[in-house]
């Protein structure tokens, strides 16, 4: 916990150094062709600092160093302890800059400075102290094969990873690729948000500072159509993970097919379902209801935006959530009492005031929140946003918002409770709430989601893998399953004379 309030945050603000160059080759530098882009506060709009905007000249630039050290070996072939130490000195690294770190994803995102000092900073430190701590005690395996020959099943790293983040979670979802990619010997070309590159700029220089050899990290800011979209086809990448939107997403896959069947693993969008029935702890419930959509601004991908409610209880509950939404009224990320900021920017907004229309025009009750909020000047603030009276099939129930808007739909059964939280592209996330053993752990084994929580919403860890079902995406972030998505699995197969 930090002290600091919102005049000490504002002051340091004011004298932050923002670096904005690209790091290639274990240096910072401008982008080849000298462009930059504009960064912006999303709390008053002001350009916060000029961001390289790579291209494909500083994206063969970048592959081919990654290739140089991982063919070298230098990294690749360092003994695992070694590669835990310096991982290890990395993440004390983060954390001992961790206020910096924190001001400069608050400042870039326009989340709440306590998330991310408390939240996302550490997060990203966990996961990358956790990755090297388990990288030297990783065991391959030997298989039961006949007496005369000795069969060997080794990980090998993939080489060259292109790792592509979304801007709701820059500095954690950016960990939660770099480290087990570097872990397990990969060479990683990191391309951040174009809205939000300023962490992972800040994150390289400190894996330097702790020993990385260069051309282990780089970091490549620009913009996704053209420079994601050359890293994702180009041929000396052998792996793509990738969090962001399911279209995207696709486009992705579609880029690995074209050119050399890359690895690619993909987090992509939700729709989560949040079932509450009769019997549960309501007080409980509806508390974390307001919390699974409003935190963050609704801006993630585990949102439990689809709010299923038992009709017995449905005014009563609701009548509950409504309270807690209006602690989640928009405030100054700078400030520690904040609890929501504004969205990442205008387009964002925008879409968020577009759906607010939509749900309206579908005939949703519109039962709380729904208009911008003028916090800071300039700032792009939208209330919490309650629809009830909606019903499975409106597109505020299909389609991923990505903002504080939540869409509550009545239900009577837990086979009706079931078929609607199913009726989705997506199976990211969600949460049933009962105090029925029985009931719990049936919706829980139903729900075609990666990740289910049982009278809780938003549990995980390090610890456990986390991903997505259907449209949701491919692979798994996190946890020991993580390094699956990072290596490829050899035999070598002995006989003995
Ligand atoms: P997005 O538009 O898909 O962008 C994600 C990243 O892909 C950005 O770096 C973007 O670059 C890049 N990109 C865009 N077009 C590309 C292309 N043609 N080729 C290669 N790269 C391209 O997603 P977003 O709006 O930033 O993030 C929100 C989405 O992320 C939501 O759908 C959310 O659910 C999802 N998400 C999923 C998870 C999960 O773990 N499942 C976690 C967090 C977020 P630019 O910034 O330059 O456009």
């Amino acid at each position: 916990m930090s002290d600091l309030t919102l005049q000490d945050w504002v002051a340091r603000a004011q004298s932050l150094t923002i670096e904005g160059r690209a790091f290639i080759d274990g240096a910072y530098v401008d982008a080849a062709d000298g462009n930059t882009r504009p960064t912006q506060n999303p709390a008053t709009g002001e350009v916060l600092a000029q961001v390289a905007s790579c291209g494909p000249v500083d994206s063969d630039r970048a592959v081919a160093s990654a290739k140089a050290v991982f063919e070298a070996g230098t990294w690749s072939n360092l003994a695992p302890a070694e590669r835990k130490k310096v991982m290890v000195r990395w993440a004390e690294l983060i954390e001992a800059n961790a206020e910096e770190l924190a001001l400069l994803e608050s400042l870039d995102v326009g989340k709440p400075i306590s998330d991310t000092l408390n939240v996302d900073v550490p997060a990203a430190a966990r996961t990358i102290r956790w990755s090297g701590e388990a990288i030297d005690k990783f065991y391959d395996q030997v298989a039961p094969t006949p007496h005369d020959t000795l069969a060997l099943v080794t990980r090998l790293p993939l080489g060259v990873v292109a790792a592509i983040v979304p801007w709701n979670f820059p500095f954690s979802t950016t960990a939660w690729k770099i480290a087990p990619a570097i872990a397990t010997g990969n060479s990683v070309v990191l391309k951040p948000a174009s809205n939000t590159p300023l962490t992972a700029l800040r994150v390289a220089g400190l894996a330097k500072e702790a020993g990385l050899p260069d051309g282990v990290l780089q970091v490549l800011p620009g913009p996704g159509g053209s420079l994601g979209s050359h890293l994702a086809k180009h041929m000396d990448v052998e792996g793509l993970t990738f969090t962001g939107s399911t279209p995207v997403g696709k486009m992705l896959m579609g880029y690995a097919g074209e050119s050399n069947l890359k690895r690619t693993f993909l987090e992509l969008g939700g729709k989560s379902p949040n079932i509450v029935f009769a019997d549960a702890n309501l007080e409980k419930a509806a508390a974390m209801a307001a919390t699974a959509v409003f935190y963050n601004g609704g801006q993630t991908c585990t949102a439990g935006t689809r709010l299923l409610v038992q009709r017995s209880i449905h005014d009563e509950f609701m009548a509950k959530v409504i309270e807690h939404a209006q602690g989640w009224m928009p405030g100054n990320p700078l400030d520690p009492a904040t609890s929501m900021g504004p969205m990442v920017d205008e387009a964002q907004y925008n879409t968020v005031a577009e759906y607010v229309r939509i749900g309206c025009d579908e005939g949703a009750t519109l039962a709380f929140g729904g208009k911008r909020v003028e916090v800071t000047a300039g700032g792009y603030y939208h209330e919490p946003t309650i629809f009830t009276g909606a019903n499975n099939q409106m597109r505020i129930a299909q389609e991923e918002i990505f903002g504080p808007v939540m869409t509550v739909i009545p239900f009577d059964t837990e086979a009706e409770a079931i078929a609607i939280a199913n009726d989705s592209i997506f199976g990211l996330a969600g949460a049933v709430w009962s105090r029925d053993i029985n009931v719990a752990h049936r919706v829980a084994k139903a729900v075609r989601v990666g990740t289910m929580g049982i009278n809780n919403y938003f549990g995980g860890d390090m610890t456990v893998p986390f991903g997505g079902f259907k449209q949701s995406g491919n692979g798994r972030d996190k946890s020991m399953h993580a390094f699956d998505d990072y290596t490829e699995l050899k035999t070598t197969w002995v006989e003995f004379d």
